[in-house]
C-alpha cells in the first residue's frame, strides 16, 4: 500500500528545495546540476510525487542507511 504525498518546490539561487507537505519531514535539494541530495527522510515508505515545470521528481531512490 502506497501512500501519496505531495512535494512543495522552493526555488532558490543554488537550486531547488523540496520540502514534504503531507506530515513528514522528508526534505531534499536538486542544484542546478541536476544532483539530487536528500536532507531529511521522512517517511521512507510514502510516494513522494512533486516538481515544478523545469524538474519532475516522483519517488526518487534513496539509498539504505
Ligand atoms: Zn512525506
Amino acid at each position: 500500500m502506497d501512500t501519496l504525498h505531495r512535494l512543495e518546490v522552493t526555488v532558490s539561487a543554488a537550486g531547488w528545495l523540496f520540502e514534504c507537505r503531507d506530515g513528514c519531514s522528508r526534505r531534499l535539494t536538486v542544484d542546478r546540476d541536476g544532483t539530487l541530495a536528500v536532507i531529511d527522510r521522512g517517511d521512507p515508505w510514502a510516494l513522494h510525487q512533486g516538481g515544478t515545470p523545469d524538474i519532475e521528481l516522483a519517488a526518487p531512490t534513496v539509498a539504505p542507511g
